[in-house]
């Protein structure tokens, strides 16, 4: 599946707020927002806002626009608030929960260990990022993800990491399990779904 590959802090500064999950940040040291002066000095639309809201959250999550928006289609569909679904639906991505057991530094990281078949569910090989995550599994490493030298620095790195509620972690055998619904507590609070929803709804 594609993805976005280019400079990654760009998307950070253009949106204001550290998407990357690095350590070192770009943004950190050069806040303004990249390009020529008079693109960064341009005042915004309603549109405008709802368009960089949206982007802020496709950028976090490492997606393209057509599997983001599939997100808001299925979510559309739904009974529930179309933004809180999407965002659930986001959130159960294969790549987010490694990301947020804190087996990945970053969502990117995160995803790399799914794409090169470290990462098992319920004891089997899945390496699938878009892989929907069902509340019961249990989210835990391959043979080959235990040998790796990482896996030995991870349990040590995963002392200083906090899981969501909705996610339940053995830190000390590198297991967790997925025991409820992400709720809104549980995304980054500079995530703004209902304009998402405003921005495809018009
Ligand atoms: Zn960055």
């Amino acid at each position: 599946m594609a993805r976005y590959t280019g400079p990654r802090c760009r998307k950070c500064r253009r949106y204001g707020v550290s998407l990357c999950g690095k350590t070192r940040c770009a943004f950190t040291r050069r806040q303004a927002p990249p390009g020529p002066r008079s693109m960064r000095r341009r005042k915004v639309s309603d549109r405008g806002l709802q368009l960089i809201e949206k982007q802020k959250v496709r950028f976090a999550y490492g997606l393209m626009e057509r599997q983001f928006r599939h997100y808001y289609d299925r979510a559309s569909r739904g009974s529930g608030v179309t933004g809180e679904e999407m965002m659930k639906l986001l959130e159960r991505r294969l790549d987010n929960v490694v990301y947020r057991l804190g087996f990945g530094s970053s969502r990117q990281q995160a995803r790399q260990l799914v794409c090169h078949g470290h990462i098992a569910v319920n004891g089997t090989k899945l390496d699938i990022p878009s892989a929907a995550v069902k509340v019961g599994v249990e989210i835990g490493f391959t043979e080959r993800g235990k040998r790796s030298t990482y896996h030995d620095i991870l349990r040590e790195e995963i002392k200083s990491r906090a899981a969501p509620g909705w996610l339940e972690l053995n830190p000390e055998a590198l297991v967790g399990r997925v025991v409820g619904d992400p709720g809104p507590g549980d995304y980054e609070p500079y995530f703004n779904p209902n304009a998402i929803v405003e921005y495809y709804s018009r």
